[in-house]
């Protein structure tokens, strides 16, 4: 039987980890952080295509919502859930450009009026005069999607920080972790903003953008926010419990801030923002969770063979989104399938 080492336990690990296990492989996850990961902690777990860079990313993201459906059959009592997203981060022939370009690709979507808008969502204070509406997306929280596939998966969990990867001339061996060594058959780098450290000695570049993220949580409240609402200035969406669940940032999945504010600024803005949206109700702050999210250089996954063979890579933003269908074609593409033709373009070797 084959070892496998995964670096990393948030939803990419742990979604590589079952996909492998399922398949009969024998697998170890290592990690600094426990179960539930670093970004994957801390996510907006928004599940979606229609945020997209390209027309491939599209396709992958898109397969990504199905794979969440696939998860869904196969591990019953995930909390995820299909609510669909109300849109209007951009207005008039903006928003119009962006209906078309999604109808193209065959994604489902609604075009709203206004009396739509109210009638759909009665609490919301400004309507705008038309929004899109996604109705296949939703929502995933990754940390106990993560923490449910690595129980799910059996594999063994060591909490260590891997300082390298070792091996031979030719091939990967294991890791060097700061509780001794691993040995392995093979390694996959699931490390998120951990991995150019680690692809360093082999001269291999995968630059990152700096991206902070923050997400407060407020009180819970009566149900006032049915879908995942994007607005210009806030997106926002609540859970089970009511509790809104709000990025500092807006349009969180392409910001370019490289710096949060002051903690109580940010977190005040966020809270206004969310007062303006609900006019009325009692907001108030509740809990927040911060990560650098892990972007490589041009907003895209990397995913594939790395610098040497039996070391691999998995690493992306909207990780909540694409780490279960990414872990699905690496491990296929691993264990000897043909590479998916959706991965192409996301290689290591880009940069
Ligand atoms: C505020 C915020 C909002 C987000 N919103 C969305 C969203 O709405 N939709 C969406 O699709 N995505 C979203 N994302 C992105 C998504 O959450 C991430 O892309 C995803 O969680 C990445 O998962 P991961 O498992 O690859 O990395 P992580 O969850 O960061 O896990 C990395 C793992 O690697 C381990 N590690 C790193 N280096 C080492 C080392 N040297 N040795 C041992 N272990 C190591 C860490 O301990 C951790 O377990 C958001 C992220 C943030 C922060």
């Amino acid at each position: 039987m084959t070892n496998t080492l995964i670096i990393g336990a948030g939803i990419t690990g742990a979604a590589l980890a079952w996909n492998l296990t399922q398949r009969g492989e024998a697998v170890t996850i290592v990690s600094t952080h426990a179960e539930g990961g670093l970004a994957s902690a801390s996510s907006f777990g928004w599940l979606n295509a229609s945020f997209y860079l390209s027309h491939s990313h599209y396709h992958l993201r898109h397969q990504g919502m199905a794979a969440h459906h696939r998860l869904c059959e196969a591990l019953p009592g995930l909390p995820t859930t299909w609510q669909g997203c109300l849109w209007y981060e951009a207005s008039g022939a903006e928003q119009e450009a962006v209906a078309t370009d999604l109808a193209a690709l065959g994604y489902k979507l609604d075009r709203l009026t206004k009396a739509q808008i109210a009638a759909r969502m009665p609490a919301l204070g400004p309507v705008p005069d038309s929004a899109l509406f996604f109705p296949e997306e939703g929502v995933a929280d990754p940390a106990t999607l993560a923490r449910a596939l690595i129980k799910a998966s059996g594999a063994k969990v060591i909490r260590a920080t891997v300082e390298a990867v070792t091996h031979t001339d030719d091939k990967a061996t294991g890791v060097l972790t700061d509780a001794g060594p691993l040995t392995a058959d093979r390694v996959i780098l699931a490390t998120g903003t951990g991995t150019p450290a680690l692809l360093e000695p082999f001269g291999q570049s995968l630059p990152m953008l700096k991206r902070p993220g923050l997400m407060i949580a407020t009180n819970p409240l009566p149900p006032i926010c049915p879908v995942i609402l994007a607005a210009p200035e806030q997106e926002v969406r609540q859970d089970a419990e009511g509790r809104l669940h709000a990025p500092a940032s807006a349009g969180h999945q392409g910001d370019h801030a490289e710096v949060l504010g002051a903690f109580p600024v940010v977190v005040n803005a966020t809270l206004q923002r969310l007062r303006a949206l609900f006019p009325g109700q009692d907001i108030h702050f509740a809990h927040q969770a911060m990560a650098m999210r892990p972007v490589p250089q041009d907003g895209l996954p990397v995913v594939g063979q790395g610098p040497i063979p039996g070391l691999w890579l998995a690493v992306m933003h909207s990780g909540a989104t694409l780490g279960p269908v990414v872990a699905e074609f690496l491990v296929d593409e691993i264990i000897g399938g043909a590479p998916s033709p959706l991965l192409e373009g996301f290689r290591p070797g880009r940069f």
